[in-house]
C-alpha cells in the first residue's frame, strides 16, 4: 500500500506513517498548518480498507465543512488500491449531515428551516407579537440561541436574571413553539436533536457497533455538544483519531473550545499523541512569519515547524491609505501578475477578516473584469440583507415608483409585506399615485399610529433625495437603527450588533465618495449589473477565477500566491478585540471567557492572522491600510510582534476620534505619525516620493521557527512596485 502511495506522489514521514498505521484506541494528531493533517486522515482511512481489511462503511470521518466533506471523498478515491465503490461508501460527513441522516433514520421527517433570511422574518414577527420589537433585533437573538445549543442546553434551560433575559427567553420560546407547529428544525435543532437522541442506549449502541474508527478533521473547532457526539459514539470501540491545531482554533465565536484539543490526553489518558512538524505547503519565509505571529500566543501548545520546500520569497508589504487604495493596488498587483504569466488566476487568494472588509476589493474586481468567485456572501454589498434596504430608500428618493424598492420600506413598518404589496398594486390600478405608498395610508388594515409611520416614511424618503448621500445614509441609520445599536444589548447578543454596526460603517465609507444620491446608486446599481453578467465571464474563463474570501472559509485552503488585505489594527486584529468592556448582564453568566475576555479575543485574532498566513505556498503579500472608515489605522501589531518590535498600545476611541480630526486637519501630520512608527520597524521604504511601498530586511541567516530578529542586507534593495531604490528606514 505505501509503496503503491509513494508512486502516487504521498511519500509520508515518519511521524506521519506512524499516524496512519496507528492500530486501536484513542489517537491525537497535532500539527502546525500545512503539515499534512488532512492528509494523514485520508491515507489512514485508505490504508484500514487496503491493508487491514476494514469495511469502508464503518469509517466514520468527520471534516468541518461539507466542501471538505466533499474534498476528502476524492482524496480517498483517488488513493491506490481503493475500489471506487468502496470510497463511496466511506462516511465522510460534517457533524450536520451526520446528524441529519441520524434523524432521518429515526423517522424524523421535520422540514429543515434554514434559511436565514426567513428565520429573521419569523422572529421580526414574534417580536412585534410580544411587542419587544424595540428592544431586540432578530439577529442577535438567533446568535444567542445558537450559541446556546451549541452547548448541548435546551431553550427551556435558558436564564432568567432580570427582564431583558426574561423578555429574550420569552422571544426564544415562541420561536420553538413557531417551529414545532409547523414541523420545522432549524440547523441548530439538527445537531441538538441528535446529540439528544445519542443519549440514548438503543439508538446510539447499533452506531457504535457499526462505526469502529471514528476521524475527526480540524478537531480544534469541534463544540461541546459536536465533541459529546464524537465521545459517545467512539465510546466503545474506543477508536477516535483527531487531528487539529490548536493554533487554529477560530470559530470561538461559534462555541469551539479550543480545550477539547488542548485536553485530549487528559480525557483519554492512554491516547498516543503524534506530533507532525513538516510543513509541505509553504515556502520557508511564509511559514517563519506564521510561526512568529502565533508563537506569541500563551494559550497553546509550541510547536517548531520546519519547512519541506525552498526558502522562496520574503513576503511582501504595502500600507496603502486607505482600503480603496489598498483595493486599486492588490487589483493591479495581481492583473500584473497573471499577464507576466507568474501565476493564474486560480492560484490567487484574497483574504479579509470580516464579511464587509471586502466591499472595496470586490468592487474593484468587478469594474476591472477580473473573474473570481466569492465564497459565503457571493452577492453585491449593496444588495445584502442588512444594507439592500438602505439602498431602496435612495432608489425611491429617486424614483418613488420603483416597485421592486417598495418592501424595504414597508419592512420596518411592520406590514405584512405580500399584502402590503398587493394592496398598494390593486389602488394604483385604480388610481396612480406619485408616491404609491400614499395608498396605505387609507389601508383599513392598518391602525391609525401605522398609517402614521407610513407618512413619516414617505416624508423620510422625499427628503433623502435632496441629502449628500452620507447625509442620506446617516439620516437612515438614526431612525432605523440608532435606539437599537445604543440600547444596552451585551453578552453573546452583541455580535450581530457589530456586523451591523460594520457594515452600517461600509456603507458610510462608500457613500462619502459620491456627491449626490444619484451618483452613488447609478454605481450600485452598475455595480450589481456588472456582478450579474460575470457569471458569463467565470463561464469563459473555464473555471480560472481568484477566490475572494474571509480568513474563516479558507481554513483548510490552500494556494500558491494569497492576498491577505487589511493588516492594520482594527481590522486584523478586530476591533471587538480591542480592549473591550467584558459585557455586563444578559448571558454574561453563562457566556464562555473565550468569547468576552479581551486577552483570549485578542488570541484568537492571532490565530486568524496565523490561519491566513499559512494558506500562502510560495506567494504572500500583506497590505496594512492607514486609515479605515475615516479613522487612523495602525499597522496590525501581529507584523510588529513578529519582527521583534513592541507595538505601541492600541488607541482608545477617544484617541481615534481625535485623530482623525487631527488627520483631516493634515495629512501631512498624519504621514509623520506613520512614518515614525515606521522607524522603528526593521523595514525598506521606498524613497520614491509617489510610492509607499516597503519590504521587511531581508532575513538571510534565519531559520522559520527561529525568526525572531532579523538580519540586516547590506545592499539597499530595489522597490518591488517601482523599482526605485530603497531606503532603509
Ligand atoms: P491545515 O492545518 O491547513 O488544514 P494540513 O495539516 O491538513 O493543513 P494538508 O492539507 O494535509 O495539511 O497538507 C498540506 C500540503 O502538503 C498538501 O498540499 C499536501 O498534499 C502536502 N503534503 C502533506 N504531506 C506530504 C508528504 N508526506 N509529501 C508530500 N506532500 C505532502
Ligand atoms: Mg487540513
Amino acid at each position: 500500500y505505501f509503496r503503491s502511495l509513494e508512486q502516487a506522489g504521498i511519500l509520508l514521514n515518519k511521524p506521519q506513517l506512524e499516524a496512519v498505521r496507528y492500530g486501536q484506541g484513542p489517537l491525537l494528531t497535532l500539527a502546525g498548518a500545512g503539515c499534512g493533517k488532512t492528509t494523514v486522515l485520508a491515507a489512514r482511512a485508505g490504508y484500514l480498507m487496503a491493508v487491514r481489511g476494514v469495511s469502508p462503511s464503518s469509517i466514520l470521518l468527520v471534516t468541518f465543512t461539507s466542501k471538505a466533506a466533499a474534498e476528502m471523498k476524492e482524496r480517498i478515491a483517488a488513493l491506490p488500491d481503493i475500489r471506487p465503490a468502496a470510497a463511496r461508501a466511506v462516511q465522510a460527513r460534517t457533524f450536520h449531515s451526520f446528524a441529519l441522516a441520524l434523524l432521518r433514520h429515526q423517522g424524523v421527517t421535520e422540514d429543515i428551516f434554514g434559511d436565514t433570511q426567513a428565520q429573521h422574518t419569523v422572529m421580526k414577527m414574534l417580536l412585534r407579537q410580544l411587542g419587544l420589537s424595540e428592544a431586540y433585533q432578530p439577529e442577535s437573538l438567533l446568535a444567542a440561541l445558537s450559541a446556546w445549543k451549541a452547548e448541548g442546553r435546551l431553550t427551556h434551560e435558558l436564564p432568567e436574571n432580570g427582564q431583558e433575559e426574561r423578555d429574550a427567553k420569552r422571544v426564544l420560546l415562541a420561536y420553538e413553539d413557531w417551529k414545532k407547529e409547523r414541523q420545522k428544525m432549524d440547523f441548530d435543532d439538527i445537531l441538538l436533536r441528535a446529540s439528544m437522541m445519542l443519549r440514548n442506549p438503543a439508538v446510539l449502541q447499533p452506531l457504535q457497533r457499526r462505526f469502529s474508527y471514528i476521524m475527526v478533521d480540524e478537531f480544534q473547532d469541534t463544540n461541546t455538544l459536536q465533541y459529546e457526539m464524537v465521545r459517545r459514539l467512539a465510546a466503545k470501540h474506543r477508536n477516535l483519531m483527531v487531528v487539529g491545531d490548536d493554533d487554529q482554533t477560530i470559530y470561538t465565536f461559534n462555541g469551539a473550545r479550543q480545550e477539547s484539543i488542548l485536553e485530549f490526553d487528559k480525557v483519554y489518558k492512554d491516547a498516543r499523541v503524534i506530533t507532525l512538524n513538516i510543513n509541505y505547503r509553504s515556502d520557508a519565509r511564509i511559514l517563519g512569519l506564521g510561526s512568529s505571529i502565533v508563537a506569541k500566543n500563551r494559550k497553546r501548545r509550541a510547536k517548531r515547524l520546519v519547512s519541506a520546500g525552498r526558502e522562496g520569497l520574503e513576503p511582501q508589504f504595502f500600507t496603502p491609505s486607505n482600503p480603496e487604495e489598498e483595493a486599486i493596488h492588490v487589483v493591479s498587483h495581481l492583473l500584473r501578475q497573471v499577464e507576466e504569466g507568474i501565476v493564474r488566476y486560480s492560484d490567487i487568494a484574497i483574504l479579509h477578516r470580516t464579511a464587509s472588509g471586502s466591499r472595496s476589493i470586490f468592487e474593484q474586481l468587478v469594474m476591472r473584469d477580473v473573474p473570481f468567485i466569492q465564497y459565503g456572501a457571493g452577492t453585491v454589498f449593496y444588495d445584502q440583507s442588512l444594507i439592500r434596504p438602505l439602498m431602496d430608500h435612495l432608489r425611491l428618493a429617486l424614483n418613488p415608483r420603483r416597485m421592486e424598492c417598495m418592501p424595504s420600506a414597508l419592512g420596518p413598518l411592520y406590514v405584512p409585506r405580500e399584502t402590503g404589496m398587493d394592496y398598494i398594486q390593486r389602488e394604483e390600478k385604480k388610481q396612480a399615485k406619485k408616491y404609491p405608498l400614499i395608498h396605505l395610508t387609507r389601508w383599513e388594515r392598518l391602525r391609525d399610529f401605522q398609517q402614521e409611520q407610513v407618512k413619516e416614511r414617505i416624508k423620510l424618503i422625499k427628503g433623502l433625495a435632496a441629502m449628500a448621500p452620507l447625509l442620506a445614509i446617516q439620516e437612515m441609520r438614526r431612525v432605523f437603527y440608532d435606539k437599537y445599536l445604543e440600547s444596552g444589548d451585551p453578552g453573546t447578543w452583541t455580535h450581530y450588533k457589530e456586523t451591523l454596526q460594520e457594515s452600517l460603517e461600509e456603507l458610510e465609507t462608500a457613500a462619502r465618495r459620491f456627491e449626490t444620491v444619484e451618483e452613488f446608486v447609478a454605481f450600485a446599481d452598475e455595480l450589481s449589473k456588472r456582478h450579474r453578467d460575470m457569471e458569463s465571464l467565470r463561464t469563459a474563463a473555464d473555471g480560472d477565477a481568484v477566490s475572494l474570501m474571509t480568513i474563516h472559509r479558507a481554513k483548510g485552503l490552500e494556494f500558491p500566491c494569497v492576498y491577505l488585505i487589511g493588516a492594520s489594527e482594527g481590522i486584523l486584529p478586530h476591533s471587538t478585540a480591542l480592549g473591550k468592556e467584558p459585557p455586563e448582564d444578559l448571558l454574561a453568566s453563562v457566556t464562555p471567557d473565550s468569547q468576552t475576555d479581551p486577552e483570549q479575543l485578542l488570541e484568537e485574532e492571532r490565530r486568524l492572522a496565523y490561519v491566513a498566513v499559512t494558506r500562502a505556498k510560495q506567494l504572500l503579500y500583506i497590505t496594512s491600510p492607514a486609515a479605515n472608515h475615516g479613522k487612523t489605522a495602525a499597522l496590525s501589531r501581529f507584523l510588529l510582534e513578529a519582527y521583534g518590535v513592541k507595538p505601541s498600545a492600541a488607541p482608545g476611541r477617544s484617541e481615534a476620534t481625535a485623530e482623525r480630526a487631527g488627520a483631516q486637519a493634515s495629512s501631512g501630520a498624519q504621514a509623520r505619525e506613520r512614518k515614525a512608527r515606521m522607524i522603528t520597524v526593521p523595514v525598506w521604504s521606498c524613497s520614491s516620493s509617489t510610492c509607499s511601498a516597503w519590504i521587511r530586511k531581508d532575513i538571510k541567516q534565519s531559520r522559520y521557527g527561529r525568526t525572531e530578529t532579523p538580519a540586516p542586507v547590506e545592499s539597499a534593495p530595489a522597490c518591488p512596485l517601482c523599482s526605485s531604490v530603497m531606503q532603509a528606514g
